[in-house]
Formats: structure tokens, C-alpha cells, sequence
């Protein structure tokens, strides 16, 4: 563990917050799983280019080519870091959320589509239109690819079909079997998109390696700021669908019908998806997060964050009260992302405990995950709590769990406060 690299510098190191008990400590962010801090050299990158920019594809100044440059290229970047296929398209949007609603309004007639009911709601709702199977919480790897594989037998082989799957769970951290899933899905003529919102930021993705149709993910979770996202793989169906957004930049001709109607030929690429003004900023700074953790190495990067995940595992275990969730079993493989139980305390006042008494700050909830954390906690659905209801009284079974989080901006200190915290 002496080995283990320095924490990459992030934005947030110095800022300092308030103790109830008197006070001042430097915040300890852990809770990347929600949004994690921004990487020093993307904001550097951002700010270096903020002044020159312009409208991209539009404008004949020398400011808007320059624009136009850097958001196609980033489109290379982003290709490159996922592996891409030579014919992949890379659309940027606004999230993982949006992501996947992009491609839920692109599915073809009649596809059928596969979707754990431990998924994120951003993976688990946005199907709503199509024929949507919803599929039982495995309790191992294995069992996860059976029940798919069950799930793909029975449905008519000749219809389009899309499985829907996380990379690794925005609540346990657990790493799913994408690898063995994809060639289930596609041993059944499905395809299959990645839900890589959590696994991105802390693994290398490739597409061509998992064999995966298509990764989503987001920007903000990825160590870039707010407001953009990445929806890449097979281009036929994105081409084939309409426009997710009507407007400017994703039409090619517009003409005026002679019956008095409106005629348009939408583009082919990726721009298809993209009307309007693109966040230009928003795409360069994913770039950047890419080209930073690629040059950081992802050895280097998983190291350091399994050293971080060993030392909370083996803190918390030395505390009776605490129950660490999962699906797979305490030994699985994870990401940087653990939540938990404490036996006789309110999760929600847990949490405000950890931030008002030493400035630090996790979630507390049911994570956007609702089937997956009443699972977990084995809570029944007409007592589970609500985003933000109030919490089970203390010393009655919790209905919510608290989630720590954390990745390549972590410091050690941070993850050691936390433990002696939670003590
Ligand atoms: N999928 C997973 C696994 C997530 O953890 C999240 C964010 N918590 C999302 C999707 C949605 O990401 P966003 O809010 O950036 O759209």
C-alpha cells in the first residue's frame, strides 16, 4: 500500500467547513457516486479555453472554427477512450439520464427490452414505451447471466431486443458481469447498452472488450463539471430514429412544401441527436477528464482506489452496529462506492452526524435505486421511505442506508476520518 500514488489534484482540497462542535476542518467530499469533484487539470483546460469560445458549426469566425475543432476532436477523444468502433457514433448530451432516454426514443418497432429490477431509476425507467421485462435481483454474477439468459429464450427471436445493464451499482459499488451478460444478449440476438455512470470514473471502459453495443454515461460523475454526458456505440439504430431534439444543427434541409408543409432531411450523425446550441464547454471538459485519467493510468488509478475501498471494508468491519449492503456477498468486487446500516441509528441522522460533527459529506436515501434498496434491506414496499421522506425512528428497522463514495481525488486522510467517524 506504501505504493500507492497520490491522489489526483481536484477542486474542493482547500475548502473548509464549519464544526457544530466548534470550528473549522477541510471538507471531506465522499460521495463521488453523486457527483465527483471536478479534476484540477480539466478545470485548468476549461479556463484556458473559455475566453476563445464560440458557437460551434456555424460561424465563419476564426472563434467558432476554433470551437467547432475542439468539440468534434473531443468526439475523437471520447471514441478513443471507450474503444470504439470504427463506425460508432459518439453523442454528447446532457447526462447519463439523458443518455438513455435518447436511446429508449430510438429503439426500433417492436423491441422488447431486458432490464434488471436492481437498476438505477435512469436505467430502469426510461423503456416505459416499449415491451419492458423487468428481471429479479440476481444474488450472484452467475445468477444474473442465467436469469437473462432464461428472460432471452423465451422471447421471439426474430424482433429487435435491448438489454439494459449497469457496469457497477450506484449503491453496493458491486461489479456486474457485463462481459459474460453482453454475450448472453447477444448469443439471443439482443443487444445491449452499459449503464456506466459508476463504472467509467473508476474502470476502463472499452466497447470492442466488453463487446457492449453502446455506454452511457455522465460527465459530472467522470471528474468534469455539470451539464454533459456521452451516449456511444452502434450508429444504424440512432440513424434510423428520429431526431431525439427538433432543430437547428440536427437538420440538414428544410424546404417549404408546396401544399404549404415543411420538408427535412436530418443528418446522418451524430448531430442528429444534438439540436440546438451544443454544450461545447461541457464536451470539451469530458474530453479532458478522458485524456487525465488515461495519462494517470488506469492501474495506477484502480490501485489506489482498492487500497481506499480495503480500508473502509476493514474500518467497518470492526464495527458490530454496521452492515455493509450487497447483492453479491461483503467479498465481492467493488468500485469505490459502499453503503450501509448502522444498527440503532436513523441513516439520515448518521449522515448529518458525519457532515455537522466532521465535515464530512456522504448521501443518505435510497439512491435513485428504490426495488434495489428495499432488496437490500429487505424493507416492505408500503413501509419503505421516499426520496426525502422521513427516516425510520430510531431503533425501528431502517428504511434508508447511508452511501459513501469516493475515487482519484481522494485523499487518505478523508477515508481514515471517515472510519474513526463512523467508530
Ligand atoms: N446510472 C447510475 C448507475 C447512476 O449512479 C446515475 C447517477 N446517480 C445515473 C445513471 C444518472 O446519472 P445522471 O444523474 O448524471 O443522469
Amino acid at each position: 500500500d506504501q505504493t500507492v500514488c497520490a491522489p489526483l489534484p481536484v477542486l474542493g482540497r482547500d475548502v473548509t467547513v464549519p464544526l457544530v462542535t466548534g470550528g473549522e476542518v477541510a471538507y471531506a467530499a465522499l460521495d463521488y457516486a453523486a457527483s465527483a469533484p471536478a479534476l484540477q487539470r480539466v478545470w485548468d483546460d476549461v479556463a484556458a479555453y473559455a475566453p476563445y469560445y464560440g458557437s460551434v458549426h456555424r460561424g465563419a469566425g476564426y472563434l467558432s472554427q476554433l470551437s467547432t475543432d475542439l468539440f468534434e476532436n473531443a468526439r475523437g477523444t471520447v471514441a478513443a477512450f471507450l474503444g470504439c468502433r470504427a463506425d460508432d457514433q459518439v453523442v454528447f448530451t446532457r447526462s447519463t439520464t439523458d443518455s438513455l432516454n435518447l436511446l429508449a426514443r430510438a429503439l426500433p418497432a417492436d423491441c422488447q427490452v431486458f432490464v434488471f429490477e436492481t437498476e438505477h431509476h435512469a436505467s430502469l425507467l426510461p423503456w416505459q414505451d416499449a415491451r419492458v421485462s423487468f428481471l429479479d435481483a440476481p444474488r450472484t454474477p452467475r445468477q444474473a447471466v442465467e436469469t437473462l439468459e432464461r428472460a432471452l429464450a423465451d422471447r421471439d427471436p426474430h424482433g429487435p431486443a435491448l438489454v439494459c445493464v449497469t457496469g457497477a451499482s450506484n449503491v453496493t459499488g458491486e461489479l456486474w458481469p457485463v462481459r459474460e451478460l453482453a454475450a448472453a444478449a447477444h448469443a439471443h440476438g439482443a443487444r445491449i447498452v452499459l449503464d456506466a455512470a459508476q463504472l467509467a470514473p473508476h474502470h476502463p471502459v472499452d466497447l470492442r472488450e466488453l463487446d457492449v453495443d453502446w455506454v452511457a454515461f455522465s460527465g459530472h460523475k467522470l471528474y468534469a463539471p455539470f451539464g454533459s454526458g456521452v451516449l456511444a456505440g452502434r450508429a444504424d439504430w440512432l440513424r434510423a430514429a428520429e431526431p431525439y431534439l427538433a432543430g437547428g444543427g440536427a437538420s440538414r434541409k428544410v424546404t417549404r412544401r408546396t401544399d404549404g408543409g415543411v420538408d427535412v432531411e436530418w443528418h446522418e450523425s451524430a448531430a442528429r441527436h444534438e439540436a440546438g446550441s451544443p454544450n461545447v464547454i461541457g464536451a470539451y471538459s469530458i474530453a479532458s477528464a478522458c485524456k487525465a485519467l488515461t495519462e494517470a493510468g488506469w492501474d495506477t488509478l484502480v490501485a489506489r482506489e482498492q487500497h481506499l475501498v480495503r480500508t473502509v471494508r476493514e474500518g467497518l468491519a470492526e464495527v458490530p452496529e454496521v452492515r455493509i449492503l450487497s447483492l453479491f456477498g461483503d467479498d465481492a468486487p467493488r468500485v469505490g462506492v459502499l453503503s450501509f446500516v448502522v444498527e440503532g441509528w436513523n441513516s439520515s441522522h448518521f449522515a448529518a452526524a458525519l457532515s455537522a460533527e466532521y465535515g464530512i459529506g456522504v448521501r443518505d436515501g435510497l439512491f435513485c435505486a428504490h426495488p434495489l434498496v428495499r432488496t437490500l434491506l429487505g424493507s416492505d414496499p408500503q413501509t419503505q421511505g421516499e426520496c426525502g421522506a422521513p427516516e425510520a425512528a430510531p431503533g425501528e428497522k431502517s428504511l434508508n442506508a447511508i452511501r459513501v463514495s469516493f475515487g482519484a481525488g481522494t485523499p487518505d486522510e478523508h477515508v481514515a476520518r471517515f472510519v474513526s467517524a463512523v467508530k
